[in-house]
């Protein structure tokens, strides 16, 4: 039988031969091998050659729970020895059934109706179509063109890069991209000192209002990242902005399109961040979480009105004709009502408000870093911007890679931290113990250290 460090080697191997890994320059692995994992417990990876990583990223965000969580995996292996998939046209099934009810009885008031896909990706596809297609089906052909904002990030299909602002991973495709309008939003980053946030967040808006002035004929929806713009270096905005927006959409009779993909299930600290706002958007797109991370699987949950501008006699060709093979697939969903039950059995969002206010007392330790151009934390999320400069916020050039430096040492050091650029980010899974946050911390100060050094 092969030993640990033969299949270790084999994986490595093979893997290099065979697999093209997601967002990665392959050649980056000249330097520093893949790294195999075997299993999960918790908030833990195990490697094959028995080595531990703190999973600090909630594997790119989707876990909430731990890996292998019993309770989850039950529910799946119970549903896969009934039934693991059925064409969702002409059929449904108790899963797809008691999921939709449980969404809609939790989101905002007016979400009524669940749409599945398979990705967050695909989920603001389906928005995006459904919302040009709503205005069609009223009569407004005109309404086709989409707002986002600055440094916004939706994800990587066509549709979705055309609705995001993050250069590193659109400027290439630009040639393929949908046309939309730009405006900026109201970065907390970029707020002067002695500005308030109510007198910042006014003043930014104002090129929102101003866009929808003019042009609110054209526009099909707006589009944004409640709260946090995850994937746009964990940049977060006040409430206030999407408070703003959810009247301004009302006035020039424009959709709101709500990503929640990243901030749902509980990571700003309330089940959903509308939540947190108070607003109730036309579009709400759900995944990452939404499975507890094991499955992919996202949902639109749109309103009656939307919906009803669809019903009709087949032949007047309204009906909204998309679809995916594995649209509401019964074992994610299955995944999904286990990850609900967790949340309801064990009051996790009241309970990780202990979690957040030690996230938050951890990070006091930066205040005053030579290198850290912002401290920010919106509920379970927390980032730290290393600079160049702190007083001119300059930033560290990009191709010094210094988040990379974190990430390797963090590694090193049985730590699963995955920066984005400049900055280093903690997103863990709910199951995280206090003592494990204060370690974090620990390790990341360290990291932080390194990464700054000349
Ligand atoms: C991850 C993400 C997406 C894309 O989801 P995928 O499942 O990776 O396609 C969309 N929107 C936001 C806000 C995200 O964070």
């Amino acid at each position: 039988m092969e030993n640990n460090t033969q299949l270790t080697r084999r994986l490595i191997q093979s893997d290099k031969a065979h697999v093209w890994h997601p967002c990665t320059q392959m050649k980056d692995h000249e330097d520093f091998p893949i790294i195999p994992i075997k299993n999960g417990e918790g908030v833990w990876l195990y490697d094959t050659e028995g080595n531990k990583y703190l999973d600090a990223v909630s594997s790119w965000w989707v876990n909430l729970f731990g890996h292998a969580n019993p309770h989850i995996s039950h529910a799946i292996a119970q549903q896969a020895y009934s039934l693991e998939q059925v064409i969702l046209a002409g059929f449904t099934h108790e899963p797809v059934v008691n999921l939709s009810e449980q969404l809609v009885a939790l989101t905002p008031a007016n979400l009524n109706k669940c749409f599945y896909a398979d990705n967050g990706s695909s989920a603001i596809e389906v928005a995006l179509k459904m919302s040009f297609h709503y205005w069609r089906n009223t009569g407004k052909q005109n309404k086709k063109k989409f707002v986002t904002l600055k440094n916004s990030y939706h994800g990587e299909t066509i549709g979705a890069l055309s609705v995001g602002d993050v250069e590193l991973y659109k400027d290439t495709y630009q040639d393929l991209l949908l046309d939309v309008i730009t405006v900026q939003g109201a970065d907390n980053y970029d707020r002067p000192a002695g500005e308030s946030v109510d007198e910042y967040v006014d003043r930014c808006f104002a090129q929102m209002d101003d866009t929808l002035a003019q042009h609110h004929d054209e526009i099909s929806a707006v589009i944004v990242e409640p709260l946090v713009q995850c994937a746009g270096y964990m940049r977060m905005y006040d409430k206030r902005y999407l408070q703003l927006l959810r009247a301004a959409c009302d006035r020039y009779d424009v959709h709101l399109i709500a990503d929640e993909v990243a901030v749902g299930f509980g990571r700003t600290g309330h089940l959903f961040a509308c939540e947190k706002a108070q607003i109730s958007p036309d579009f709400m797109c759900l995944s990452k979480g939404l499975t507890g991370g094991y499955l992919p699987l996202s949902v639109v949950l749109t309103t009656d009105e939307v919906y009803t501008a669809f019903y009709d006699e087949y032949t007047s060709l309204r009906a909204f004709l998309h679809s995916h093979s594995y649209t509401g697939n019964p074992l994610a969903c299955a995944a999904a009502l286990a990850t609900l039950k967790l949340f309801r059995q064990n009051d996790v969002i009241k309970n990780n408000q202990t979690l957040i206010e030690r996230i938050h007392y951890n990070g006091q330790r930066f205040v005053g870093h030579k290198h850290i151009g912002d401290i920010r934390q919106t509920g379970m999320i927390f980032a730290i911007e290393m600079v160049a400069d702190v007083d001119s916020k300059k930033a560290f050039p990009w191709q010094q890679r210094r988040g990379l430096k974190a990430y390797h040492f963090a590694l090193k050091n049985q730590l699963l931290l995955r920066p984005l650029g400049n900055v280093l980010y903690f997103m863990p899974p709910y199951v995280i113990e206090p003592e494990q946050i204060d370690w974090v911390f620990d390790i990341m100060e360290q990291a932080l250290e390194i990464a700054v050094k000349d």
